[in-house]
């Protein structure tokens, strides 16, 4: 085992979490939940209390987002994997479409292929790191799926609709909602959890739904398909009209959502947001374009993620150790996604991550390779 490589104070970010998700939260917000430890967490959901603070998070996001007159901010509980399971019930019709990019795409497109009242779904699959081929038109199906970010990989999407389709377009934003720039004209479905670019904490779900997403969402809700009670998305569309939940949530989690919208709307709402994101991008991706020993894994710089950085290393590097080195200095969640398997490093470049301490974080991995790597 080597001396640990010690990086000096002067050159640590000032908040050393970069992880991918759960993603920094603001201590800020954690601290202004505990001033509200005795009259909100440990009060019902059903009350003017909790339902005011749900109603403050889905409107700060229709603004947020700039949402179109006709589309709905919904929420349920169990996160974006489980609006998936949601989805296979009370979204898709009959066949989807699915862009597969990496992980995350891929299950998705794995729930809808095990539905027994599904159509085995259309996969369109891109190999991780590679410019994704979008959804297109097709007859058969009435949902094309697909990440604007797909967050094992760093390859983004643009989020489009595909020409002359009328199908609806789902589109999996758990970690590029908040930190990329969209126009909600081009979703129906615009999905996504608190847990990444909103710095908030998991469990939960929210979904952008345009008036098209809403009237197959009551329409199947009327149908005699079955469903499980807790994944109907029908009654998500009712319960949401009432700043409420079916089921109870975290009511920390629903706190922290909405202080990170109202701060995310304050400081320039989406387009301020993507702007940091960008800074982060150019610092991070241009690092590594320069390092003889880093270089971006996404050859395009089109589909470069500017919420998830990737960044693979020379075979002279080991990033394990690297991150583990990063890791005993208080810089966290380095490690890249387990399955992807590369010699990589994945930073989060979330809109709550300062774009200085990206900065920071490229002359910490500077120091620890010059200490690292035999000349
Ligand atoms: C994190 C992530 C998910 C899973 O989110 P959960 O809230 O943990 O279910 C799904 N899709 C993408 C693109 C993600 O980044």
């Amino acid at each position: 085992m080597p001396d640990l490589i010690e990086i000096p104070a002067n050159l640590l970010p000032a908040d050393g979490r970069f992880g991918s998700g759960p993603g920094k939260v603001q201590p800020e917000f954690v601290q202004r939940l505990a001033d509200h430890a005795t009259d909100f967490l440990g009060t019902s959901h059903r009350q003017a209390t909790v339902r005011k603070v749900v109603g403050r998070a889905r409107a700060g996001l229709s603004e947020l987002f700039a949402l179109p007159d006709g589309y709905e901010v919904l929420l349920g509980l169990g996160g974006s994997t489980t609006f998936w399971d949601a989805a296979s019930f009370g979204l898709i019709e009959r066949q989807s479409q699915h862009a597969v990019i990496g992980e995350f795409s891929q299950k998705f497109a794995q729930v809808t292929a095990a539905a027994p009242h599904l159509r085995a779904p259309e996969v369109i699959t891109t190999e991780p790191g590679l410019t994704p081929t979008p959804c297109r038109a097709n007859d058969d199906i009435d949902a094309h799926c697909f990440p604007h970010n797909e967050t094992s990989t760093g390859v983004s999407m643009e989020v489009v609709r595909p020409n002359a389709s009328d199908a609806l377009v789902v589109v999996d934003a758990t970690s590029g909602a908040g930190g990329l720039r969209v126009d909600a004209a081009q979703f129906d479905v615009y999905y996504f959890a608190p847990q990444k670019c909103f710095g908030g904490d998991g469990g939960l779900w929210l979904a952008l739904v345009s008036p098209n997403a809403i009237e197959r969402i009551e329409r199947l809700a009327r149908s005699d398909r079955w469903r499980p009670a807790a994944l109907d998305l029908g009654t998500a569309l009712e319960q949401s009209r009432l700043d409420q939940t079916y089921n109870t949530p975290a009511l920390a989690t629903v706190f922290l959502l909405a202080e990170q919208v109202d701060w995310m709307v304050a400081n320039g709402s989406l387009e301020g947001m993507a702007t940091r994101c960008d800074r982060s991008a150019a610092t991070v991706y241009g690092w590594a374009e320069r390092h003889p020993l880093a270089d971006p894994f996404v050859g395009d710089p089109g589909c470069r993620s500017h919420v998830t950085a990737t960044i693979d290393f020379d075979e002279r590097v080991d990033a394990a150790a690297l991150a583990a080195t990063l890791r005993t200095n208080g810089i966290i969640d380095t490690e890249p996604y387990r399955k992807l398997g590369r010699n990589q490093l994945r930073i989060a470049l979330f809109p709550n991550i300062e774009p200085d301490d990206i900065a920071a974080l490229t002359r910490c991995i500077d120091h620890v390779l010059e200490r690292m790597v035999p000349a």
